[in-house]
């Protein structure tokens, strides 16, 4: 597999984890209630950066041999890698005419702007795209309300304007979803709210082995092991806690594996409970 694609299969599921780069955001976006002497503590202990945050985006492929899914399409245009994950379907033998699902966990720009090309078209002609319902609703409403979310002025309009013309360009070929619904036979969208309204999780289910995608459910490991830390990018911040324990409890219970977009890539790894929170360990 190409540098930037790790395969590995969930039963008879072949998946693809596909990376769109890394991005750096300063610390204070993403752990906007930390302390920051406590926050600069654990970011040291982890061997990581103090003040910026460098975040990886990685999307799902999915080959159910009857099926070509893929979840998030990166950052797109917008992005300093444009064009990486066509690049990389690509080298993976898939053309963008021979995706039939694009699952969007929500609108935001490093998940959604990889859904239209560079000229402004749907970037897989032939997929519906899943969305939530309420996300539907929520950005391509008169005044989508972002007050909540603690980051810049700026930040917040360029997620609004993002959102619309990207759902603009694909209302055609939109399917909106209302509940916890099976996409294709054995991938399952699960509505996870707090991020934004709409905002889903992805569970692939193949040969006793299930694979649960967080989307933003959680944005870095330490938002598990510290649950009281929020991420500024949460549009309401306590049920976006509650979703994440929900999801948690889940994955342990059925002793999932489990995929963040923003996690280290290949963003796969084991959750188990730790401390008050949970512990994230990287891997199969
Ligand atoms: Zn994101």
């Amino acid at each position: 597999m190409p540098e930037g694609s790790h395969r590995f299969q969930v039963g008879s599921t072949s998946c693809t984890v596909l990376s769109d780069g890394y991005y750096s955001y300063p610390a204070s976006w993403f752990f906007p209630n930390a302390n920051p002497d406590d926050l600069n503590r654990e970011l040291e202990s982890h061997h990581l950066p103090q003040d910026t945050v460098l975040s990886p985006y990685t999307c799902l492929l999915i080959e159910t041999g009857r099926h070509v899914a893929i979840v998030d399409t990166g950052a797109g245009e917008y992005s300093s890698s444009a064009g990486a994950i066509q690049a990389r379907l690509e080298m993976a033998g898939i053309r963008p005419k021979d995706v039939d699902t694009v699952i969007l966990t929500h609108a935001h720009p490093d998940h959604i702007g990889g859904a239209i090309d560079l000229y402004g078209r749907p970037a897989f002609p032939n997929a519906c795209y899943v969305l939530s319902e309420l996300e539907w609703e929520f950005w391509t409403g008169a005044h989508p309300d972002l007050r909540h979310l603690r980051v810049p002025d700026s930040a917040r309009e360029s997620l609004h304007s993002m959102a619309r013309r990207c759902l603009g360009t694909l209302r055609h070929q939109i399917e909106p979803i209302d509940r916890e619904t099976e996409i294709i036979p054995g991938v399952v969208a699960i509505p996870a709210p707090g991020h934004t309204p709409g905002h889903l999780a992805v569970l692939i289910a193949d040969g006793g082995q299930q694979l649960l995608n967080l989307g933003d459910a959680a944005v870095h490991p330490l938002h598990l092991e510290k649950p009281c830390w929020q991420n500024g990018f949460d549009l309401a911040a306590d049920c976006a806690l509650a979703t994440r324990r929900q999801l948690m409890d889940r994955a342990i219970a059925d002793d999932m594996h489990v995929m963040a977009f923003h996690f280290p890539f290949p963003s796969i790894g084991r959750i188990a409970v730790n401390n008050g929170g949970w512990r994230w360990t990287p891997g199969w």
